[in-house]
Parts: C-alpha cells; structure tokens; sequence
C-alpha cells in the first residue's frame, strides 16, 4: 500500500488544540465533545453528580446520549450520538482485563439505547490523551478520519477518502500512517468499521490493538446492535488515537501496591490452575464447545436441537489445533487470562481477498457456535473464513449467525426458496452459499442485504409479503427487542429465558447467564431463587461495564478453593479483588454491596431510557417459543422423553391418548406460564411494578431519583 499517496488526499476540515488533562485517580473528568457535521470540537467538564451517579464506562455513554437525543431521535439523525467510554479502572496493566470500553448509541436493530463492550487499546488511549469518554455527534458530508493526538494535544477531523473501508485493511493503513517505525505502533488505537456496515443494520466497530510478537494489528469487537451502522451513516471511516506510550501508573491510582498484590495473586491462579480449568489461554472460550454439547445447550440449526453427532468436528481440540499457541494473546496489555486467540496465515478461499493470508481474530465459542453448529455447519474453515469477514466487513457475527440460521430454517420450510433468495441454497450446512449472502451484503446486492436487517425486520418483510405463517415465524425468530439471541440454548433453563428477554438491550448474555446454576447444578430452584439470581447478576455484571473491566476474568478461572467458599458462583474471591482494585485506584469507600448499589442506579436508568423511547415495559420483555420450549414435532420428538417426563411428573398430565401436537400445546402453554410467573418474581425483586416499571419509590431508594428520571416513570406508576 502506498500510504503517501492515500494520505495526500486527505483534506484537513478542523484542528483544535487543548489542554492536556492528566489522570488523576483514575479520572480527567473531561470529555471530547466532536461534531463531525459542523466540526465543532471542545471539552466539557464531567459534572459531580455525573461521576457520583454513573461512575464512568455505559454509565457515562448513558447519561451523554439522554442529554444530546430527544425521545423520538432516530438511529440515523445527526444528534444520535456514539459514546466510547472505558470507566475508572480501564488502563491500568497490573491486572488482568482492565482495558475495556463501553460503546453506546441509539440501535438501528432495537430502535432503543445499545450498549457494547469491546477489548483493543483506544479506550484506554483515550483516557491517557485526556479524556474520560468521547461523544461523536453529526454527519460527516464525506467520509471523514478522526485523529485524536494524545502526543501534540490535538484532535483532527479530515477528510479520507483514499483509504480503505474493510477493517483488517484500515486499520493496518491507519497504523502505519500515523507512525514513523514499528515501535510505535503499540501506541496507536484505531476505530473501524467495514463495507457490510454501510448496507444493513447490524454493523459493528473494530477495536485495534497490536500485537508485538506477531507485528500485526489485530481486532476486537463492539459488536452488538448495529453501532457500525451508526458509525458509517455518520461517514465516519475510523477514529485514530495516540499516545506517546503505556508505562507505570498512568491511571495514577491512590495504592498501586495493592494493584499488584492482587495481580500478582490472579496471575498465580492463571498458571496454576488455566490448564485443569478453562484452557483460556490455549483455546480462548472455544473451550465451551463440547461442554454446551455434552449438556445439549449447543445451538443446531437455529436453536432446534442442543447438541448433534458432528459437534466434535469444530471442538476445543480443532480450535487448539488451529489457534498459534505459546504466544500471548492479550487484547490490552497485562492481561494473563490472554484469551484473544488468533488463525495466523489463515488463506482466504473466497471474497475480494481471495488468496491472502491473513490473521483471524477468533473464532471465540460464539462464532463457533452461530456461524458452525447453529446453521448446520461443522466446516472449521468455513467457520474461520465467515468470522474473518464478519469481522472486515464491519458487522456483528453473533447477529449474523442468528439471521443465518433464521433464514435457513425458512428455506427449509419452502418460505424461501431459490427464486427468492435470487439463486442461494439456503439449507442448513450449505456454507458456500452463506458464505455468498455475507459478500452480497458487503456488496450492497442480491439476498444479502435483505440478510442485513436483521431477523426482526426479515420476520415482518415476509409476512408483508405474505411468505410463510407470521405465528411461525414469530415462533423461530429469535430475537427480542430486536436484537438476535447470542448462542446459548434457554429452551431447559427458565432462569436463562429471563436472563435473555429481561434484558436492557436485548438477549446478549452479558448480563445473566444462569444456565449452569439453574438447569445443570439446580442450585436456583424457586421462582425466588431464580428471580435473586436474576437481581444480582445483571446488576454485578453491569459494573464490568462502569469501571472498565473484562468479565472474564472474573469466573472464567476460579480460585482453587472457590467451591467451598458460601455462594461460589459469584466468585468470592475475585469479588474481593474487584473491591479493592476500585477503592486502590479511585480511593472511595467501598464495598460488595456498593458495587451492585452502583450499577443498580445505572440499571435502572438504562431501563428508563428505554421507556422514555417507549420500550421499557412488560410487553417487550417477552421472548420467542423457540427459547421457551419446542416449537416443532421434530424438536419435540428429540427430547420426547425429557418433555414425556416433565408432562407427567411436572405438570401431571396422563400423556397416554395424547398427540405429539397435543403433548407440545400442554407443554407450551405450562412454559409460557412458568415464564409469566418468572416475570412477576423477578419485578419484584428488581424493585419495578408488574408493567416492568421501576417504582417511584424503589428509584428514591437507590438514589436515582433524579427530575428528567421521575418525569418519564410518572406516567407508568
Ligand atoms: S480476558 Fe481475553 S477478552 Fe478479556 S481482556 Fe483478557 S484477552 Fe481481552
């Protein structure tokens, strides 16, 4: 690539100089305000009642986007904003998974507030260049760069329109341009999306980070909702951040000696006990594939079955095989969990970089899963080719793989047909043609931009078109609040249904994922159980997103003794870690119980944004028959003797006379049941009316009780 030719077409629109503002306990308190349709560029102060109330991370990217949208602001007006924000903790490298950001936005797929998490280094570089979060607002006329210089103190806006779109490409342009040798370029952060994100609404944005060893940028993913969307139809092409280095203690933390006593303690977890646990530096969470097979929570073609005979094909054993091993893999620096395993010189079959090798990021337990087993494939190479350009043509693969699946199944029951999907075969397990509906999107044409919009948006598209029975439909699309399932199986886990469908943004098992404690362990029998579990999860889980953090970390290595602790599955120990990595960088009063106080407010805030959209209410908590039990004979025949069994021991049915369609209407309307009453319970708990809203008092309680907040929630008491 000749760099000095795409860069002398670059056309500056704004530079602006400021004032660097150096952490201080964790902290700037200032945020990088930039408009890229009229390029206005300053610094606002975080407020007091900010920082005290919504602690950094989704926390501040909440508040930022109530303040600049109205209720009726759509996904792809100008004041639709994009918040990166990381959190207090984020940045600091003595211990593992502290280089998070959050990135929130108003969704194209929900029409509601989308949250995402994501590794790679320009949150933290943000911090260090000066900013505790960035608010991108307007629309660029022409694709735009944005170059925010943590080195020279100053932020450009110009126009690119010489680079590439593609994310492996941008990002490798972008890194080189802006250093002078390859030492530097550990100290560059870059922004991307990809060419599918400007044709669909499911676009997600690459997090770069580079890796040493291997000399390569590399990519993570804010994947979720179609934030990449958002991001191009702004013609934003990338965000670019520099710094002059990471070294000691530049979160500038009140007690680094602590920091460290408790990295030092985590990373002995991580040798000794890694390899008889997760295997996460070995296979990353593909390690979960033949643990979800083996108790029939594997997703097969589109959430039918839970397991299948080929699963063995695409296991931990192939991804262990394929992943280059003995080399860290930490997507920010000092993480030893080092999960962000990589495919090196994978050569692309397919696609516009046919005949390349390339680098592939993953594929992680969720693209295993979705893009293999869910759509009936168990082609290792055709997993590996579909997660590389899902991830350069800038779109979410656990999303992609839900509409996927969703679209084959409709191929398979004559909704679609050849004809339709202008020429593609859509049956499951026929990856080549999957693989031409991907590039289709990237292209803009052909089956793969109706693919694109997302199964909520198919599902009403072919019942406007009179394609198949909306009932069915509605039954096997899985979605909810518009967003696709992640790639777990709830159909024998009411605690996981909730903790798909009662979500914020949508079934994304960020915030709960119970299935182990609920069906495997049975340690949450009750309705209360469950609705307890479905209180402290979300909102423990909310606060990764707060301060900066990586989730895994926290469970996905147990300390030796974490079964004998009380309450194992929280994890004790690292519970206590947590607690004081906060008070040691930021110096506040602490503890478990403020932990879950503080992301409680943030919760709820959340869900009163979605009610100030008009979502937010029972009503869109509820969730596809698909992920409550089985909506087919051919499911229920799978597991007959299970769903036999439960007919009469459970719910005391003589199945004798019975019909398999009757067996399956008793069983459905017994789970559709139990779901309401999970429901109930778990608004209860949470403090909310049976509509799903929080109570007046419950928000005076937590102390998010403030005017703008008790305005919308009045009209719902
Ligand atoms: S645990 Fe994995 S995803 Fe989390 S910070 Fe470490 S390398 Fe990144």
């Amino acid at each position: 690539m000749d760099i000095n030719l795409i860069r002398s077409k670059h056309r500056l629109l704004r530079s602006w100089d400021y004032t660097w503002t150096p952490l201080n306990k964790g902290y700037t308190d200032k945020i990088l305000y930039i408009n890229v349709g009229d390029q206005d560029i300053k610094e606002k102060d975080v407020p007091p009642v900010m920082k005290e109330k919504f602690i950094g991370g989704k926390g501040y990217g909440l508040r930022l986007l109530w303040d600049a949208t109205r209720p009726d602001t759509k996904w792809d007006d100008p004041e639709n904003e994009i918040i990166i924000s990381s959190g207090p903790i984020g940045g600091i490298t003595q211990y593992s998974g502290t280089g998070k950001s959050l990135v929130v936005s108003i969704s194209p797929q929900t029409d509601s507030v989308m949250d995402s998490n994501v590794g790679g280094f320009f949150g933290p570089f943000l911090k260090f260049s000066g900013f505790d979060a960035l608010e991108l607002q307007g629309k660029a006329k022409n694709d735009v760069v944005v170059f925010i210089d943590g080195i020279n103190h100053r932020v450009e806006i110009f126009e690119a329109p010489g680079e590439a779109v593609d994310s492996h490409v941008l990002a490798e342009q972008l890194t080189e341009m802006f250093t002078d040798n390859d030492n530097e370029k550990k100290n560059i952060g870059v922004v991307s999306a990809g060419s599918a994100a400007e044709h669909s609404l499911i676009g997600m944005l690459n997090f770069s980070f580079y890796d040493p060893k291997r000399k390569k940028v590399r990519l993570k993913q804010a994947g979720r909702g179609g934030i990449g969307t958002v991001f191009r139809n702004k013609k934003i092409k990338a965000l670019v951040c520099k710094i002059p280095g990471v070294k000691g203690n530049l979160n500038n933390v009140v007690d680094l000696n602590s920091i460290m006593e408790r990295g030092r303690r985590f990373n002995r977890e991580m040798r000794e006990l890694d390899d008889k646990q997760c295997q996460m530096r070995q296979v990353g969470t593909a390690h979960l594939m033949e643990i979800m097979n083996d108790h029939d929570l594997l997703p097969v073609n589109n959430y039918k079955f839970g397991s299948h005979p080929d699963s063995y094909k695409i296991d931990s054993s192939v991804w262990k095989r394929n992943f280059t091993q003995n080399i860290p893999d930490g997507c920010w620096i000092g993480c030893n969990m080092s999960c962000s395993k990589g495919v090196d010189d994978f050569e692309l079959k397919t696609g516009p970089y046919k005949g390349q090798k390339v680098i592939v990021d993953g594929p992680e337990y969720e693209n295993a899963a979705g893009l293999g087993s869910n759509c009936g494939i168990f082609d290792p190479g055709y997993i590996i080719e579909s997660n590389f350009y899902c991830d350069t043509y800038g779109i979410c693969t656990i999303t992609w793989s839900t509409v996927t699946a969703f679209i084959m199944e409709c191929y398979e029951n004559g909704i679609l047909n050849k004809e339709k999907t202008g020429g593609l075969d859509l049956k499951f397990g026929n990856s080549s043609d999957a693989l031409e509906m991907l590039h289709q999107l990237a292209r803009g044409e052909g089956f793969g931009l109706t693919a694109g919009l997302g199964v909520r948006r198919i599902k009403q598209l072919f019942i406007s078109y009179g394609w198949g029975d909306g009932a069915f439909l509605n039954d096997i699309g899985m979605e909810n609040k518009g967003l696709e399932y992640s790639q777990y199986m709830s159909k024998e886990s009411l605690a996981q249904q909730g903790g798909f469908a009662m979500t914020n943004k949508g079934p994304q098992h960020d915030e709960a994922w119970l299935i182990f404690m609920d069906m495997v362990n049975n340690q949450i029998p009750t309705f209360e159980n469950k609705a307890e579990a479905l209180h402290y999860f979300p909102m423990f889980r909310t606060w990764f997103g707060l301060v900066g953090l990586c989730k895994l970390p926290w469970n996905d290595v147990e300390p030796e003794n974490n079964a004998e602790m009380d309450e194992p599955a929280k994890v004790p120990e690292h519970v206590e870690n947590y607690v004081t990595l906060y008070k040691a960088v930021t110096g506040r009063e602490f503890d478990k119980h403020r932990l879950v106080e503080d992301s409680e407010r943030v919760y709820n805030f959340q869900r009163i944004f979605n009610l100030r959209r008009g979502f937010g209410t029972r009503l869109h908590d509820r969730q596809p028959y698909r992920a409550a039990g089985p909506v087919t004979r051919e499911e229920y025949e799978s597991r007959a003797e299970r769903y036999d069994k439960q007919l009469r021991e459970i719910i005391g049915v003589d199945i004798e006379k019975l019909s398999v369609e009757e067996k399956m209407k008793i069983l459905r309307k017994y789970r559709e049941d139990q779901y309401e009453k999970l429901v109930d319970a778990v608004y209860k708990r949470r403090g909310w009316n049976s509509n799903g809203v929080p109570t007046i008092g419950f928000l005076k309680r937590i102390g998010m009780d403030l005017p703008e907040v008790i305005e919308v929630v009045k009209n719902y008491q």
